[in-house]
This record gives C-alpha cells, sequence and structure tokens, in this order.
C-alpha cells in the first residue's frame, strides 16, 4: 500500500506491515511505512503547494471541495467497504453512518470556504482605518486515530485546505485506507498536488517525525489524553499551534422523570456504535435510584439482542474491535472489575464458531462499581457500560462531573428546567438532551478538560485553521503623526 506525496501514488520506503481485517484475521494486504525521509517530502510538497493554494480565492476552493464531494459520492460504496474491512465494523455503520457524514462534511465546507471573514474594518482611531485579515497559517501536520479513521480524516483535512492551508495527514498505521482513498478523492477533483499528502506510519517514528518537523507551522491531533500530552511537548520545541481532540468518559445522565424506554434505547445505541469504541460514548450511565434497577435490566435485555456477525452481513449491529490487541486490553479491563463490581451481561469474547476468529467483544454492562473505580473513571473503548445510582439531580450532576474528561454529555429528561440546569453545569464540548451521539457538520465537536481544546467541523474549526492579522493603515497622509511628540518633544 501506497502513500499519497506531492499528487502522487508512491511506496513508503520505512517498515513493511501487515494491514488486517480484524474481524476475521485476514491479510488484506502490505503498508509500506513511511521513512523519516517520506515525511520530510510531504512536508516539502505541503510548503512548495502552500503559497499557490493560499491563494486561490474561497470560490476556487469551494468549487474544488464540492468537485471532491461527488468524487466521494460516487465511491461510496468503495469507502464503506474499505472502512469495514480495515476497522471490522459493520457494513451498514460504514455506509449508513461514516461515508454519508464525510460527504457532508466536504459539502459543508464547499460552502463555508466562502464565509470566511473576520470583523467589520473601520475607524478605531481617527487617523487610521483598521482591518483583519483571516489567513491561513501554512503547513499543517495531523494525526488521526484508528476509530473513524474516513471521519477523522475529513474533520483534519478539510478545515484546513477550505481555510487556505496545506496538510500532511498521518493516519493510524492499523487504519490507512480510506484516508489514503481520501486523499485521492481531492486528487481526482483537480486540487492541486501537495495540498492533501498522506503518509502511513507508525506515531513513534513518523508521527513523532512530523510533530517535530521545522517546517510545519501546526499540529492537529485527535487520539489519546496519553499521547496528547507528547504532542504539546513536541509541539512546545519549536512553537507550534497546537489542536488537540482527546479522550472522553461521556456520563449519560438519567434524572427521575426520564422516559425510561427512551433512555434505555438510547444507553445501548450511545454505548455500543462503533462497538463502544467512540470517544463521546456514552459509558458512564448515572441513574436516578427510583429507575436504576429497572434501567439495568432494560438495557441488559437489549444488550443480549444485539447482533454480533460477520462485518459485511447486513444483519450485522455489532462488529468486532479494532484489534485483537486492543480487545484483550477491553477484556483485562472487565476481568480487573470483576473483581469488585458486578458484570450483568456480557464480559467475554466469543469462543467458538466464526467470531472466535476475529477481534470481537459482546456487550458488557458493570454495576457496583464505585465512582473511583478503574472501570468507571478511564477510557475502555469498547462495549462496556458502566452504571451509578445516584440520590437527586445534585449527586447525578457532581458525578457526571468527577472526571479529568470533558468532551461529552447526555442528560434525559421531560422538564425544560431540569435540562436547561444540567446542561449549564455538565462541564463537556457537547451536552444532549434526550439523546446521546449524532453529530452535525455545522456544528462544533470538541473538548472540555483533558479532552482536548479545539474544535473539528462548524465555522468554530476555522478559528484553528487560521490566524488573524490587524492591518492599519494611515489615512491623512500626514508626513508628520500627531503621536511622534511621544519622540520628538516638537512636531
Ligand atoms: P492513540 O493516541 O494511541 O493514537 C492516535 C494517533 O497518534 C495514531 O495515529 C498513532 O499512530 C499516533 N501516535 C501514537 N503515539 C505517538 C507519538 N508518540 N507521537 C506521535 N504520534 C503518535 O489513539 P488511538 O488508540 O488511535 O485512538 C483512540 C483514542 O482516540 C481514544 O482515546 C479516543 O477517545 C480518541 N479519540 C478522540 C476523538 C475526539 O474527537 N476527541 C475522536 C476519536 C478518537
Amino acid at each position: 500500500m501506497h502513500q499519497i506525496v506531492d499528487g502522487s501514488r508512491r511506496r513508503g520506503s520505512g517498515e513493511q506491515i501487515d494491514l488486517v481485517d480484524p474481524s476475521t484475521g485476514e491479510v488484506l494486504d502490505v503498508v509500506d511505512l513511511a521513512s523519516p525521509q517520506d515525511v520530510d517530502d510531504a512536508v516539502a510538497a505541503a510548503r512548495s503547494a502552500f503559497e499557490a493554494w493560499s491563494r486561490t480565492t474561497p470560490g476556487e476552493r469551494s468549487d474544488l471541495l464540492a468537485r471532491t464531494a461527488r468524487v466521494l459520492e460516487d465511491r461510496a460504496e468503495e469507502l464503506a467497504q474499505a472502512e469495514t474491512a480495515q476497522c471490522g465494523k459493520p457494513i451498514r455503520l460504514s455506509r449508513e453512518f461514516d461515508v454519508p457524514g464525510t460527504v457532508d462534511n466536504v459539502a459543508f465546507f464547499s460552502g463555508a470556504a466562502r464565509h470566511l471573514s473576520g470583523l467589520a474594518s473601520g475607524e478605531y482611531s481617527p487617523d487610521h482605518t483598521s482591518a483583519i485579515r483571516r489567513e491561513p497559517i501554512g503547513v499543517v501536520g495531523s494525526i488521526a486515530p484508528w476509530n473513524y479513521p474516513l471521519q477523522m480524516a475529513a474533520w483534519k483535512i478539510l478545515p484546513a485546505v477550505a481555510a487556505g492551508n496545506t496538510i500532511v495527514l498521518k493516519p493510524s498505521e492499523l487504519t490507512p485506507t480510506t484516508s489514503l482513498l481520501f486523499a485521492e478523492a481531492f486528487l481526482e477533483a483537480g486540487v492541486p498536488a501537495g495540498v492533501v499528502n498522506v503518509v502511513t506510519g507508525r506515531g513513534a517514528d513518523a508521527g513523532s517525525h512530523l510533530l517535530r518537523h521545522r517546517d510545519v507551522d501546526m499540529v492537529s491531533f485527535t487520539g489519546s489524553t496519553r499521547v496528547g500530552r507528547t504532542v504539546l511537548e513536541a509541539a512546545a520545541t519549536t512553537a507550534k499551534r497546537v489542536h488537540l481532540e482527546l479522550g472522553g468518559k461521556a456520563p449519560f445522565v438519567v434524572l427521575e422523570d426520564a422516559d425510561l424506554d427512551a433512555a434505555i434505547h438510547g444507553a445501548v445505541a450511545g454505548s455500543l456504535i462503533n462497538s463502544g469504541q467512540d470517544c463521546t460514548a456514552a459509558t458512564r450511565a448515572i441513574v436516578h435510584e427510583s429507575l436504576h434497577d429497572a434501567f439495568v435490566d432494560g438495557v441488559a435485555e437489549l444488550y443480549e439482542r444485539v447482533v454480533l456477525g460477520p462485518t459485511r452481513d447486513e444483519a450485522t449491529d455489532l462488529g468486532s474491535l479494532v484489534s485483537v490487541e486492543h480487545r484483550d486490553r477491553v477484556a483485562a479491563m472487565v476481568e480487573r472489575a470483576k473483581g469488585y463490581a458486578r458484570v450483568v451481561t456480557g464480559g467475554e469474547a466469543p469462543t467458538s464458531g466464526e467470531l472466535a476468529r476475529g477481534a470481537y467483544y459482546r456487550p458488557t454492562l458493570v454495576t457496583g462499581a464505585s465512582a473511583d473505580s478503574e472501570i468507571v473513571r478511564d477510557e475502555v473503548f469498547g462495549p462496556v457500560l458502566a452504571v451509578l445510582p445516584a440520590a437527586d439531580d445534585d449527586e447525578a450532576i457532581a458525578l457526571a462531573n468527577d472526571s479529568v474528561y470533558g468532551l461529552a454529555a447526555s442528560v434525559w429528561t421531560r422538564d425544560v428546567y431540569r435540562a436547561g440546569r444540567a446542561t449549564r453545569e455538565i462541564s463537556a464540548g457537547c451536552v444532549w438532551v434526550n439523546d446521546h451521539i449524532p453529530i452535525i457538520s455545522e456544528m462544533p465537536h470538541g473538548g472540555f478538560q483533558q479532552s482536548g481544546f479545539g474544535k473539528d467541523m462548524s465555522h468554530y474549526s476555522f478559528e484553528e485553521y487560521t490566524q488573524v492579522k490587524h492591518v492599519m493603515t494611515d489615512i491623512t497622509g500626514a508626513a508628520h503623526k500627531e503621536w511622534h511628540r511621544t519622540i520628538f518633544r516638537t512636531p
């Protein structure tokens, strides 16, 4: 498998690794990882493309992005199949969520590219006109995770290039395929060589080299909070601008007056989407004590009905996790939880039949864990939901906020006043009311606290990928200005 550098496919000159379908263990392809030299070449291509690209008009960029959206639509099935194969996710999810979400994002940024603006200009000093120019930053180095590789490539690339930057993206070494197909769509649509480059490589070598590169002006990272801290340190070496989208441990808060049926269905869908490998997935259900037992029974019953199956089967609800190593990490956390909590259902991987070959794990519901236990505090990133009781709204909100993360949360209630209080007091970048998971291109996504800073999607993402320049023009024509008196006592 190739890289996309300066508009061409080329093989990486680093180590070779297998690309594996984690749902079957089958080797799909061999990935030629990028060497530091490949990263240098990609950054050089992005640098040389920057001047011309940054001078294209918003209308030209908009037009090219609109064409990219059409190319992606034409290749939708190919993208869905590739996403499913490399991630082990069900084809229904790839077809109905990943691919259309990505196309919509491209279409949104095609429109948004024409609406980049600063504040109105004016005479804030009587002798000058001030104006604001919103300018691209330069070469962006982006690093993405494996959970939604296509959408993550879109979230990283689109605001950057729509604003006039050029980019080098390093997807996860586990899931490079759809990022490469995505980059090809830009080329097919006519986006010039060097604007979008993709290098496949491991974090510790290609990723680290990209982060520290002197010719990279900004780093945009989506991944774990642990690696996010490394990114900040690396960026400090050349004082790069940084955008971090990190981990999450989303609370799912069910208040006393909630519609229980809606909350149960919402919790099952919100915790199991993408097998729970979703940074905003519902992971801590905090349920009023009067509803706790009925909620647990309802979720357990639905968890047992969810169909784990072959990923290309339309009837499959849940695919595998991204790798056997990751599945084993999830399983180990649940095994430890069995020592201090109750596993109501799940808590195991299928051990016989076709699924035993893949990285499958059954939906797992945990009760009785304390608020400071590992399963409640740490990111599991698998199909695991812990349920905690709360005596009242005060305790529910306090438990929701008892986390180092702050990416997303939901509150379930029929009372507008309770919803209003919870949405104000829960500390997270997104709070849903009576739903959990939907995202839309027009609205920002990003974390509070150790979930990172900066926004993906929406107009807000332009704040990350542009810099504001103040241009102040003298309008008097006077050679000797009044303010010169601070230097020359007499004019
Ligand atoms: P990860 O942090 O292990 O890896 C993310 C990326 O960083 C990969 O491309 C990896 O190769 C690279 N990397 C690893 N070590 C590196 C290093 N030392 N230097 C440079 N790059 C390095 O995360 P993951 O396991 O791929 O993804 C899961 C994590 O991503 C979860 O924590 C999840 O919450 C988070 N995530 C967050 C969002 C968000 O929008 N906030 C979205 C998706 C995933």
